[in-house]
């Protein structure tokens, strides 16, 4: 209800900013919280710079304090998903610096899951709900973006085998011969990203080895980038038995993410790591481009610049919704990342 009420007047691009608690490590080297929530309820967060200058102000569709948690966010985001189920194409990420809280968000822990459990497990129980009207056929891919090329995760044959985005006679972006496992419970779902889980790329490194902890969702542990998207094929009976088909993506996109050329000079990366995370930071960047030339209006969208915003083309801009929460830290040490990535959300909005 969020969303479409405020989406005519506002476009398609939702931003929610998130702010992670101090950790303990920050607490016992004395780190101090520059974030000020005092408007948070209005969108607003402000941000004390050091020395004389004044508090920075940031407004966005929502604020997420440090004391809101899963269920408060879901409870935002919920809307936004059903409209896949409406005949919307969606797509949802985080975006921030690395330690912000990107994997808690989207995959939560095994006791507080996140945007991702819950996004399926709504999304399962409205089909369920509307299944006297609608018939959803509701099936997963596992697709892995390594180094600009795409592999499919579940696919049982020779790995080796290129898959390449193409264009459909109707205009929507698909990949040819990706395997669709149909899924009817959220058990499905598990069970296929378990199997994925088995052929992913080896691309663990310092800097994500926190993935490994996450318990939903290990099948993405390790991943570089990956994400699932559900396709929906809606059977819309009416009476005169009329029906239409359509096909419609829900993108949750996973990202082990790499954010500033600081955070890459800290990780003893070298020869495949350093290309893998510099593929990272390119088609990170690629998606930041997309965002906010959609953002702005542009008439050229550089979609076409990575593999992941190729593949995405159909579900970001458009007539599609995409939900970024940009995920930030507390702690005046990450002022400037923090800065640089309320600045970029700002331009978005
Ligand atoms: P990222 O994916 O952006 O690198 P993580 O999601 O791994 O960051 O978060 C880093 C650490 O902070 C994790 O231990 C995570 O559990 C914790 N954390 C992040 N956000 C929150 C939050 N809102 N509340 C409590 N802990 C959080």
């Amino acid at each position: 209800k969020l969303f479409n009420e405020v989406q005519e007047a506002k476009g398609n691009i939702r931003v929610f900013c998130r702010c992670r608690p101090l950790n303990k490590v920050e607490m016992s080297a004395g780190c101090t919280t520059v974030v000020d929530f005092d408007a948070a309820k209005d969108g607003c967060l402000g941000i004390l710079t050091t020395g004389s200058s004044a508090k920075k102000t940031f407004r966005f569709d929502r604020v997420y304090t440090p004391k809101d948690d899963q269920v408060d966010v879901f409870a935002d985001a919920s809307s936004m998903v059903i409209s896949v189920l409406d005949g919307y194409n969606v797509c949802i990420f985080a975006y921030g610096q690395t330690g912000t809280g990107k994997t808690f968000t989207m995959e939560g822990i095994e006791q507080n899951r996140g945007v991702n459990y819950r996004t399926l497990e709504h999304l399962f129980r409205v089909s369920k709900e509307r299944s006297e009207t609608f018939s959803y056929d509701i099936a997963v891919s596992v697709l892995e973006v390594y180094n600009e090329q795409i592999r499919d995760l579940l696919a049982t044959g020779p790995a080796s085998k290129r898959l390449e985005i193409k264009q459909s006679s109707e205009g929507y972006h698909h990949v040819p011969g990706v395997v669709e496992a149909k899924v009817d419970n959220i058990c499905d779902v598990w069970n296929v990203l378990q199997t994925g889980s088995n052929a992913r790329a080896v691309g663990s490194n310092n800097v994500n080895e926190h993935s490994s902890r996450s318990h939903w969702y290990q099948a993405h542990a390790f991943f570089p980038i990956s994400f699932q998207f559900l396709t929906f094929y809606f059977y819309i009976n009416v009476s005169f038995s009329i029906s239409i088909l359509t096909n419609n993506h829900l993108f949750l996109i996973q990202h082990a993410m790499y954010n500033g050329s600081e955070r890459l000079a800290k990780t003893d990366v070298q020869g495949e790591r350093l290309k893998e995370a510099q593929n990272i930071n390119r088609s990170l960047s690629a998606l930041g481009d997309v965002i906010s030339s959609l953002a702005a209006k542009s008439s050229h969208i550089p979609y076409r610049n990575s593999k992941l915003t190729h593949l995405l083309q159909d579900s970001l801009g458009g007539d599609s919704k995409t939900l970024m929460f940009v995920q930030i830290s507390p702690s005046d040490q990450d002022v400037g990342e923090t800065l640089s990535s309320l600045n970029f959300a700002t331009r978005v909005r």
